[in-house]
């Protein structure tokens, strides 16, 4: 058995870590960087590009990259990359490989073992997608773990002795989750989990752009179809701006042209941090629903919560730290670098799954986050109607559980039944999202009324099982909920690893000479047309050397391109904070 790790595998970013001797760890990547950028792209000559190299190329070339698709994650979502069309799981299982091989660098052996972490939110497709994509990636999945849970661990861990009620609020780049937690006695308990699938740092970053575009009279949808590279290199441009105002009252932002470059003349557009605050108010007001709901399923008062705790990237924002001082009338706490926090909970995971003597102690219990049950037909005056939902497990029932509700025949001699299996809040199923079936049959002939008995097992890493039982013959039907939008059977599951390992790669060793290469061709675009003419000469010369593999002689040029690199080009230098 080789070594467990720990996996953070973000909208935006991705990390991997383990637990020793002194707690947590995060492993950096072969650019020595412990955020490694979840995107994926194909340079010119067919080879994989995973991390910041791929987000280099996004920029000068956003039809050979893709980065955000965990968006997409357990949908038929697919995108032609370089002559293949590419699932959400595989695209993410490319991710995972990457960060199976730093972390096989760093320990000089094997790992094939991972506890992956998603948000709380996910649906039972989205975690089946993400099983799937650690499978590809060559890891048995060990467990599934929510993204505020890991983050309440990273900070439990560090603190196993306190007694006090938290609230996780985690905003990445795509998602949002909060999680009420209480820690006694060396537990942790989740009580509660709520959130969005489709809300994070991503947004802002669009309405910034979408309203820049919109000062100069361009719509986003027009512009992006007819002129890609410039909403590819404006959308970095807001990225970078977008952080500045976190810390800045006043930015600017240049317009790139159609071809995605700045002309000696390009038109700058200045953005002021309200400005920027009332574009993105109504994406800010949907964090509020889903802490209401937190804190009721919980059964807590904002007054009872003793820290709120932020994790993700996007609490960065000052617009949010206010809205959630205002919701609680305190200050948030952010002792563990937000970005960070979610991938050392996973180590620690990790390590409890090793039965680590670091963290013996902790016992760490979470909840199914939303509501799952079946579709029942109603008996209304006489009037048979179906379409009605009916809970089993209800929202944020600790996992894992088991439960069972009976149902019944309602027509004379009716021998099969079709369980339709749902999840969601809704009270009609229509509202629900269908999550398979179950065909029960041989139902043995009579008045209508026969009983059979539906029990529902969700597990730890929140995958449901179902199981349904005649209860006069007592024949069981058994099924595990497989009806992803897309599933793959053992057989595609294998031809798809197969298809992944065919990937031509650049060997580990030269990921930083690569990701130098994508940044200079990135740089070139953006200098003024007097200064390419010296870069010019610089990647010359360095693709010279990388040719010759004169070892001595790349790296001479190398510290050159990367001196020069430094000096012109403020983004891509700092691991993760400007990409
Ligand atoms: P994920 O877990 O979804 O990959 P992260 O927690 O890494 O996401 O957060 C990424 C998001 O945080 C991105 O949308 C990024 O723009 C945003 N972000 C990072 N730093 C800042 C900052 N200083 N100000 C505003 N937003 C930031
Ligand atoms: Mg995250």
């Amino acid at each position: 058995m080789g070594q467990i790790v720990g996996i953070d595998l973000g909208t935006t970013f991705s990390a991997v870590g383990y637990l020793d001797q002194q707690g947590p760890r995060l492993i950096p990547n072969a650019l020595g960087d412990v955020l490694t950028p979840s995107a994926v792209g194909f340079d010119t000559d067919g080879h994989l590009l995973v991390g910041r190299a791929a987000k280099e190329l996004q920029v000068v070339q956003p039809e050979r990259c893709v980065s955000a698709f965990k968006r997409y994650m357990g949908t038929d979502w697919t995108i032609e990359l370089a002559g293949r069309r590419y699932l959400p799981e595989e695209l993410s299982s490319l991710i995972l490989k990457s960060l199976r091989q730093d972390a096989e660098a760093h320990f000089k052996g094997v790992v094939d073992r991972a506890v992956i972490t998603v948000p709380a939110y996910f649906n039972e497709p989205q975690r089946q997608a993400t099983m799937r994509a650690g499978q590809l990636a060559g890891l048995t999945v060990e467990r599934i773990l929510n993204e505020p849970t890991a983050a309440a661990i990273a900070y439990g861990a560090a603190d196993a002795k306190a007694e006090k009620s938290l609230v996780v609020f985690d905003l990445g780049g795509g998602t949002f989750d909060v999680s009420v937690v209480e820690q006694f006695e060396g537990t942790l308990e989740v009580r509660a989990s709520a959130g969005e699938v489709f809300l994070g740092g991503e947004d802002f970053t669009n309405a910034l752009v979408a309203r820049v575009l919109e000062s100069k009279g361009l719509v986003f949808e027009r512009v992006e179809a007819e002129a890609p590279r410039l909403v590819s290199r404006l959308r970095q441009e807001c990225e970078q701006a977008k952080k500045r105002l976190s810390s800045c009252a006043e930015t600017t932002v240049r317009l790139p042209n159609a071809q995605g470059e700045f002309p000696g003349q390009a038109p700058v557009i200045t953005i002021t941090r309200s400005d920027f605050e009332r574009w993105t108010t109504h994406i800010l007001n949907r964090i509020d629903i889903p802490i209401r709901r937190a804190l009721g399923d919980a059964k807590l008062s904002k007054d009872d919560v003793h820290d709120l705790v932020l994790v993700g990237g996007a609490t960065r924002m000052p617009q949010v730290v206010d809205r959630l001082k205002w919701l609680f009338g305190r200050d948030p706490v952010c002792r563990l670098n937000p970005d960070e926090t979610v991938a050392l909970g996973a180590a620690v995971q990790a390590g409890l799954i090793d039965r680590h003597e670091q963290v013996e102690e902790l016992v760490v219990t979470d909840v199914a986050p939303f509501t799952l049950g079946i579709e029942i037909a109603r008996d209304l005056a006489s009037r048979i109607r179906d379409g009605y939902f009916m809970p089993i497990i209800n929202r944020n029932t600790t996992i894992p559980v088991s439960r069972v509700e009976r149902v019944y025949t309602i027509h004379n001699n009716q021998t099969y039944m079709e369980i339709r299996i749902y999840q969601g809040e809704s009270r009609r199923v229509e509202g629900n999202l269908l999550l398979g079936k179950v065909t029960v049959q041989g139902i043995p002939r009579g008045p209508a009324g026969q009983a059979v008995d539906v029990r529902f097992t969700y597990d730890l890493n929140g995958v449901l099982e179902v199981e349904a039982v005649v209860v006069e013959t007592q024949q069981k039907v058994m099924h595990v909920i497989t009806r992803h939008a897309r599933g793959m059977s053992d057989a595609e599951l294998q031809r798809a690893i197969a298809a992944m390992n065919r990937l031509k790669t650049h060997p580990r060793e030269e990921a930083v000479n690569r990701f130098l290469l994508r940044r200079a061709e990135r740089v070139y675009q953006e200098l003024p047309l007097g200064e390419r003419e010296f870069l010019d000469r610089l990647l010359s010369a360095f693709e010279e050397a990388l040719e010759t593999q004169n070892e001595e002689e790349i790296v001479g040029m190398r510290l050159a391109l990367e001196e020069f690199l430094n000096r012109v080009d403020s983004s891509g230098q700092d691991d993760h904070g400007d990409q």
